[in-house]
């Protein structure tokens, strides 16, 4: 059994802070993710103690009913049972003959062999659900792009392990790295490609649930280089600043999410926001040169979905009235918040119904 801790702040990439009792502590993370999702002030954490002197270790958290692993490395052990117990029906016959297998600068998980034919397998720990969909990565994995590649060269399988049952569909998270999700799409002729769920227990055992669907189509709809963006940034003062024809506005010190979209061009657009020099064209060029922490959360999409995004934001942050909201009938595009954004549970909800549960819903309503 485990401890049962909340969540209080990430120290660092391996390092969070726990509550329990009344009492805080650091505990290890071994997961390098940015589990935004995850990791949410309030969020019940699984401890493992270990030997004296050691901090504990998070093993994984609650998630409503629903117990994740949090552990990297636990993906590749459950794929080496899932495989000996025969429950990856593409696999079967395959024995593991070697692991963590290095080529040139990369390493793959498992040299499989049945007979005479050898492939490699990679294995993925995916902890990035919502709704009925998982995707992986949460974050850029250059790492993750030449696995694929390098799989695609060798002849392979990559398996995702997703660590909830939940889930019925599966696809590269192409809002987050797009590089990683063309890759894969154009590797899936070469390579199986096949994502399962497993549904874990409090004791830390596991059980195999179903393989996931992965609908390519979605992907070919929505992954284009279009769709709307959320670009939050800090404001370290209050200031008064002049906005184009909404004149001087008072900006207290905080954080702020602007909301926009480029239904044609949406890197280019992103890079133009981050750029320092630029002529002032939109409400944001005026605010953006005070603002520090710039992130860009991009929701790529067929339709456009700003005003819809700046609706839903409106429960979560206070708009500043009128603010890029010019050619539509939208109180704002602009919201402020008293704390970071990725802290507040109901941006990233905001966030994860328009990147993920948007498409759960299609794919729901087509069954
Ligand atoms: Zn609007």
């Amino acid at each position: 059994m485990f401890r049962e801790v909340l969540f209080v702040d990430r120290l660092n990439r391996f390092v969070v802070l726990c509550e329990e009792g009344g009492r805080r502590f650091p505990a290890h993370l071994p997961n390098p993710g940015r589990l935004w999702e995850i990791l949410l002030p309030g969020r019940v954490l699984l401890l493992e103690d270990r030997g004296k002197g050691d901090m504990p270790r998070v093993w994984g958290a609650l998630l409503g009913e629903e117990v994740v692993c949090l552990h990297t490395t636990s993906a590749a052990s459950v794929a080496r049972k899932l495989l000996e117990e025969g429950c990856l029906e593409d696999l079967a016959g395959f024995r593991v003959v070697g692991t963590e297998i290095p080529l040139g600068n990369s390493r793959l998980d498992f040299l499989l062999k049945r007979g005479r034919e050898k492939i490699f397998l990679e294995v993925k720990s995916c902890t990035l659900f919502f709704d009925g969909l998982a995707m992986f990565p949460d974050a850029v994995t250059v790492r993750g792009r030449k696995h694929v590649e390098l799989l695609a060269d060798l002849g392979g399988a990559v398996l995702f392990v997703v660590h909830v049952p939940s889930p019925f569909a599966f696809l590269p998270d192409f809002h987050t790295d797009p590089e990683f999700a063309s890759t894969l799409y154009v590797a899936r002729e070469r390579v199986l490609i096949r994502a399962v769920a497993v549904r874990w227990d409090m004791r830390g055992h596991f059980q195999y649930s179903h393989i996931l669907n992965l609908p390519w189509e979605v992907y070919e709809r929505e992954a284009r280089d279009q769709g709307s963006y959320l670009l939050s940034g800090y404001l370290p003062e209050t200031r008064r600043i002049a906005v184009g024809r909404l004149g001087e506005l008072d900006f207290p010190q905080g954080f702020y999410v602007y909301v926009g979209s480029a239904m044609r061009g949406l890197s280019g657009r992103i890079r133009r926001h981050l750029r320092k020099r630029k002529r002032n064209h939109w409400h944001i060029d005026a605010l953006l040169p005070f603002l520090g922490d710039i992130r860009v959360f991009p929701v790529r999409s067929s339709e456009r979905l700003e005003c819809a995004i700046a609706r839903e934001l409106e429960k979560a942050a206070r708009p500043v009235p009128h603010f890029g909201a010019s050619d539509c009938s939208c109180e704002s595009h602009l919201f402020f918040l008293p704390q970071p954004p990725l802290k507040s549970a109901s941006f990233v909800e905001v966030l994860l119904r328009f990147r993920m549960g948007r498409i759960a819903r299609m794919l729901q309503e087509r069954k």
